[in-house]
């Protein structure tokens, strides 16, 4: 008899929590338990091809679905790469091993739901409909095999058992129906054949299922019942169909399955090129962050392929550090299978789909703009940080790609606006962008600097991110328009008349400024007499060169 092991204690309260909360809609356990057995075909299809190896026949490889409607069960086999004593227990003992979820054990709020549904909670999804979970495994190459079990997802059990091929055998024994949820349904052949049609339609195997059909006999009007093995997934990839007879309901499932997102994608970018080098690529923009996307566990990149065979995940050479966000895939027939990791940054073709797909992303996020404002908004609010950051850390060398991707707050519109709205908005003799950086869009507004530049009828740009400043002057130009921070030096909007007032004033006032200048020597560089005030009596303003704004996110970067 085998020790029943425990679950380590963040994943039976996660699986608890997400059981009973997160997904709304149970039958999602069959597209996770699919997607993992057409995983671990994947992996076996790969190293057969990239290994050589002669015993996989590569045109056996499918999943095999079997109800059982007098024991209350669900079989998913594959005969894939199978997992070992050791990856039993590490990947169906321990949940979000990746480490980069710090799970909040004192909380259920919302919140947490939302994170929890941005990981891959996969295999779990199996207790959602299960009180009992076997696995059976056998991993390629490899002599033993062995049985896991789980029993009310409270603990599990492993011992050693016999399976004559590798792969991977999961059986789920459904829950008793209650008064809100009807279990059995998943015991009938059409309930499941919809399903693999709603969510898993894609696989590039075989999904198969003994399927009861009533079928006439050959000479005769009598109907029979007999059972054919089906196909139930038309094995078409997804990113290699036609835009058009793609639903938003299939991107949205494909997304949420492949990325393991909560959410649907904000965006779905579809392209297929055909050239000097040929690919397909089928790209996401999510709605939402991912909670580690600030951290460093986040991983750009993108799925590669060639010709529909699954060579690595997180091929950060296709994704440049700006569009980081960006999740998906790309197909090509160009590439080598054996392409490693450490070839990928030399490989020529490799780095002409990524120039293709870097363009192709900021142009779709331009069509954006231009068609679905609020969309893009959405969007901006979200990564839209990344792209400032984007512009800094290159030092311009991205000028042209992200430049008119920016939107920053101004204070005529009352709302986000571009650089090239700006641009065509000022008048003939207004020389230079202005903007202003402050903590807050209502707290810029109070500025006496602000004030007189409103009164001049002149738009300005309210900078609230850290960053933007540095975004901005490392821009340097924007159509050839230099950019002018209305708190500092001078900003040359008086009239003739005005600035002859001003000296005048000064001249009157002589005694009382160098009055003023001695008892804040220490504190100030100069005291003038200023144009720049309309109601408010005096105004900080900083010398050309680093903006107080600046100084202060400098002050605050460790060291
Ligand atoms: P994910 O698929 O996101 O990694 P899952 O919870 O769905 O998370 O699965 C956890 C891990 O268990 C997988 O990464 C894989 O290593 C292993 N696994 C699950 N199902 C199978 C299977 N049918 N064959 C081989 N390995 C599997
Ligand atoms: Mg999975």
């Amino acid at each position: 008899m085998a020790r029943k092991k425990a679950f380590k204690a963040e994943s039976k309260r996660l699986m608890d929590l997400m059981i009973n909360s997160i997904y709304t809609h149970k039958e999602i356990f069959m597209r996770e338990l699919i997607s993992n057995a057409s995983d671990a075909i994947d992996k076996l299809y790969y190293k057969s091809l990239s290994e050589k190896l002669e015993d996989v026949d590569r045109g056996t490889l499918q999943i095999d679905l079997t109800l059982d409607k007098a024991q209350r069960t669900i079989t998913i086999e594959d005969n894939g790469i199978g997992m070992s004593k050791e990856e039993l227990e590490e990947n169906l003992g321990t949940i979000a091993k990746s480490g980069s979820f710090d799970f909040k054990s004192n909380n259920e709020t919302d919140e947490d739901i939302d994170i929890i549904g941005q990981f891959g909670v996969g295999f779990y999804s199996a207790f959602m409909v299960a009180d009992k979970v076997e696995v059976v495994s056998k991993q390629y190459g490899s002599e033993d095999a062995y049985h896991w079990m789980s029993e009310n997802s409270d603990g599990y059990e492993i011992t050693k058992t016999q399976k004559d091929t590798s792969g991977t055998i999961i059986t789920l024994y459904l829950k008793e129906n209650t008064d809100d949820e009807n279990y059995d349904e998943y015991l009938e052949s059409p309930t499941i054949q919809r399903l693999v049609k709603k969510y898993s339609d894609y696989i590039r195997y075989p999904i198969k299922m003994d399927v009861e059909e009533s079928r006439k006999k050959e000479d005769s009007d009598e109907y029979e019942t007999v059972v054919e093995n089906k196909t139930l997934n038309s094995m078409v990839p997804l990113w290699k169909r036609n835009k058009s007879d793609i639903t938003k309901e299939e991107y949205d499932n494909f997304y949420m399955d492949k990325f393991q997102d909560y959410n649907p994608p904000l965006e779905v970018i579809h392209t297929s090129v055909e050239g000097t080098v040929s690919y397909n690529a089928l790209l996401f923009i999510p709605s939402k962050a991912p909670v580690n996307y600030y951290s460093n566990d986040y991983e750009k990149g993108l799925q590669l392929y060639s010709s529909g065979v699954f060579i690595m995940d997180k091929a950060s050479e296709l994704i440049p550090e700006h569009f980081r966000f960006v999740r998906g895939l790309v197909d090509s027939q160009d590439l080598s299978l054996n392409i490693s990791r450490e070839m990928l940054q030399h490989d020529r073709q490799l780095r002409a789909i990524a120039t293709r797909i870097e363009k192709k992303i900021k142009s779709e996020l331009l069509k954006l703009l231009r068609t679905d404002r609020e969309k893009y908004e959405a969007f901006w609010n979200t990564f839209g940080t990344q792209i400032k950051y984007g512009v800094y850390n290159d030092f311009g060398a991205n000028k042209e790609m992200l430049q008119d991707l920016l939107m920053f707050y101004s204070s005529k519109e009352d709302k986000l606006v571009t650089l090239d709205e700006y641009v065509s908005r000022m008048n003939e003799d207004q020389k230079e962008i202005y903007f202003i950086s402050g903590d807050s869009v209502e707290k810029i507004d109070k500025l006496p600097q602000v004030e007189l530049v409103k009164e001049k009828d002149l738009e300005i740009l309210y900078l609230t991110d850290d960053v933007d400043e540095f975004a901005l002057q490392i821009l340097n130009t924007y159509k050839e328009k230099t950019f002018k921070n209305i708190s500092q030096g001078d900003l040359d909007l008086a009239s003739d008349e005005e600035k002859k007032k001003v000296e005048e004033t000064a001249k009157d006032n002589e005694d009382l400024l160098n009055a003023l200048k001695e008892a804040l020597k220490d504190e100030v560089s100069d005291v003038k007499i200023s144009t720049r005030l309309v109601s408010h009596p005096v105004v900080l303003s900083a010398a050309d060169g680093m903006s107080f704004e600046m100084e202060k996110v400098l002050a605050q970067m460790p060291n």
